[in-house]
């Protein structure tokens, strides 16, 4: 018997447990005065050292002989009075079963060894309402280990239970469980459950001898950011849930609804074997998600792009299916018109390109690949050239010049599009500072994205332009285009006002093309108006010119009345010339002018000075004509 004290860390639990657990171990062990053999104070060593949350010696019939305090809360018995029971009568019913089968089987076998340790053993058993214990009534115990004491001296053999309460880990690993099952916001099933679902389906139908095909369908919504960014993520996320709801009661209950993250979703459709079915059943769903829902006093409706693809045609396992409906939806949402494509292998082709695209602008950006071409503005009164527009072009190393329909949505999509800008505004700036220094005096007119309007820190970064290129803001024109949809219209309107503070003129692009031209009149204080091309193809001959106007009457006359300079942009015909000289339009632009050149080519048409000739041609050919 060794001599050693008693170890600290047994003393470092309460006092009453250390003192009588001492007790029995020494009454065990029949030894005296107060010390432990080697074997033994191991195994305390152990079992103290794990901390459990409580602790039970139980012989190999199960009673118990030692309880630490803490027990009392957990059985809902006096330490004391625990001591004597045996610990199946604290269990219910059907546990009291598993334990003597554990008893037999697990702990008989020890019995009368020297020494012993098992475990950790994972046996969950549930408690039986204590007599002071209200609630819970029960609790899941986990026994993580049981060493036992048998030293050679002793005559029972002891075997220590540590104990630990997973009633709250239980119910926090339901609580993961269904955190990671369902999408918290719409209640719909998560991408983790629908790849477990498709994966079983998939192993279910493979094994059996007819393969039962199944349309799955990827789905994305059209222009929510825009709603997020403009009525902020709360009214975002409101809408999301009813549109959710709305589209889960229409559907039926077989068919199953994932939220795969952000605002895509996925249908997986295992009793539709037909894409012409499945494609129906999309546009139905397009149509309920287009009638508006009213969220915290909006009115919201939303389009949505949808792709599909057949199981076992397109892909045979999730991963597979995933991408090509991915695919199909990508190409559906390129074409800009919404509505659902079936996957076909040339889309995947396309999309790689678009991807590739998309790298080669970043680097094109690192690569200083962007540039501006520039064309004259043109006053219809006496043919001078009175200004420049500075029009992005991409230098490509593979694909040669590409204008801003190659790459500007694309850029936009991937936030490259104010470094763009930017990148254009600069060299323009400092190209018209040299035409500046060599006497002309005309306004540059730069594009700006809506990203760029509606940052903020967008007078800044004008202003340091403008001074390094000793640039003055005064000749200086933002073309605002309609295309790019303003979300932040009060930063934007901000910016504007801003900007005209300082002398800079603020003109609309493409008036008149797209819905919201009039809303920017009445959201965006301006002073120019662009007339869009269309207006003006409209008027491609003399015989046009009388018959069909109308439309770009009216929006003359509304720029002439609210006192805004107006520009007729895409001018290419002479008959047009004469047409917006008789409605008193103050400047043009197009090929009939110039078509968008580089600055050696700029700087020439400014040397020459006037497009004078060009007028009184265009003159005389619509007299000869009338
Ligand atoms: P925009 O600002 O309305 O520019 C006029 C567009 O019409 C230019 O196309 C120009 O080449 C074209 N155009 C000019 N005259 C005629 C004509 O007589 N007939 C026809 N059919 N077309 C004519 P481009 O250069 O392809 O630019 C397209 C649009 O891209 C621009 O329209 C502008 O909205 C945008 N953009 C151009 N440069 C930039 C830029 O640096 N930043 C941003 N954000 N957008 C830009
Ligand atoms: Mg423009
Ligand atoms: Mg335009």
């Amino acid at each position: 018997m060794a001599d050693r004290p008693t170890d600290p860390v047994f003393l470092n639990q309460p006092c009453t447990d250390s003192l009588r657990l001492i007790n029995l171990i020494n009454q065990a062990l029949r030894t005296d005065p107060i010390v432990l053999s080697p074997d033994a104070q191991r195994i305390c060593d152990t079992i103290m050292g794990a901390r459990p949350d409580f602790l039970l010696l139980v012989d190999v019939n199960g009673v118990i002989h030692f309880a630490t305090d803490a027990c009392e809360s957990l059985f809902g018995i006096s330490a004391l009075a625990l001591e004597g029971r045996p610990f199946a009568s604290l269990l219910q019913v059907t546990d009291q079963q598993n334990f003597s089968r554990f008893l037999h089987d697990r702990i008989a076998p020890m019995a009368g060894q020297s020494f012993a340790q098992l475990g950790p053993i994972d046996l969950r058993i549930k408690l039986q309402g204590g007599e002071r214990r209200e609630f819970p009534s029960w609790v899941a115990l986990r026994v993580g280990s049981v060493d036992m004491l048998q030293p050679a001296s002793a005559q029972v053999s002891l075997f220590f239970f540590s104990l630990m309460d997973i009633t709250h880990r239980e119910a926090e690993e339901e609580r993961i469980l269904h955190q990671l099952n369902f999408d918290a916001l719409t209640g719909l099933p998560s991408r983790y459950n629908l790849i477990s679902s498709v994966e079983k389906h998939i192993e279910t139908i493979s094994a059996s001898a007819q393969a039962k095909p199944f349309v799955f369908v990827f789905f994305d919504l059209d222009r929510f950011k825009t709603v997020n960014d403009a009525l902020g993520h709360r009214i975002g996320d409101e809408f999301l849930a009813a549109l959710c709801q709305r589209l889960k009661a229409s559907l039926a209950p077989e068919h199953i609804f994932v939220r795969f993250g952000g605002d895509e979703f996925i249908l997986f459709l295992p009793t539709v074997d037909n894409l012409n079915e499945a494609s129906t059943l999309c546009l139905q769903a397009l149509d309920l998600m287009r009638q508006p829902i009213d969220v915290a006093g909006y009115t919201l409706s939303c389009g949505a792009s949808f792709g599909l693809a057949h199981y076992p045609d397109h892909g045979r396992t999730i991963d597979s299916l995933i991408e090509a409906a991915d695919t199909a939806m990508y190409h559906i949402k390129s074409q800009d018109s919404g509505g659902c494509a079936v996957y076909d292998p040339a889309m995947r082709t396309e999309r790689f390109s678009q991807l590739q695209l998309e790298q080669e602008l970043r680097e094109a950006l690192s690569r200083d690949e962007f540039t501006a071409y520039y064309q004259p503005m043109v006053d219809l009164a006496t043919g001078k050239v009175v200004g420049a527009e500075a029009l992005a072009r991409w230098n490509h190393q593979r694909l040669g010049l590409l204008g801003p329909k190659d790459f500007l949505a694309l850029a936009e999509q991937a936030g490259l599009v104010r470094k763009i800008d930017t990148r254009v505004q600069a060299e323009a700036l400092t190209v018209a500072a040299v035409w500046r220094q060599q006497g002309h005096d005309i306004t540059l007119s730069l594009n700006s994205s809506a990203a760029q309007i509606e940052s903020r820190g967008f007078l800044r970064s004008i202003e340091a332009l403008c001074v390094a290129a000793e640039y003055p803001f005064d000749r200086l024109k933002i073309e605002l285009t309609e295309q790019a949809l303003v979300r932040q219209v009060e930063l934007a309107a901000a910016n504007i006002q801003a900007l005209r503070n300082r002398g800079v003129k603020v003109a609309i692009d493409d008036f008149g093309k797209g819905y919201s031209s009039l809303t920017y009149l009445r959201q965006f204080p301006v002073d120019v108006l662009k007339i869009d091309q269309t207006f003006i193809q409209d008027i491609q001959t003399s015989r046009d010119a009388k018959a069909g106007v109308t439309l770009a009457d009216v929006v003359i006359a509304m720029a002439k009345g609210l006192g805004l300079t107006l520009i007729a942009e895409g001018v290419e015909y002479p008959a047009q010339i004469e047409y917006l000289r008789q409605q008193a339009c103050d400047q043009a632009q197009g090929f009939l002018f110039s078509e968008p050149c580089d600055a050696a080519q700029m700087t020439k048409v400014l040397a020459a000075g006037s497009f004078a000739k060009e007028l009184q041609a265009a003159a005389q050919v619509s007299k000869a004509e009338s």
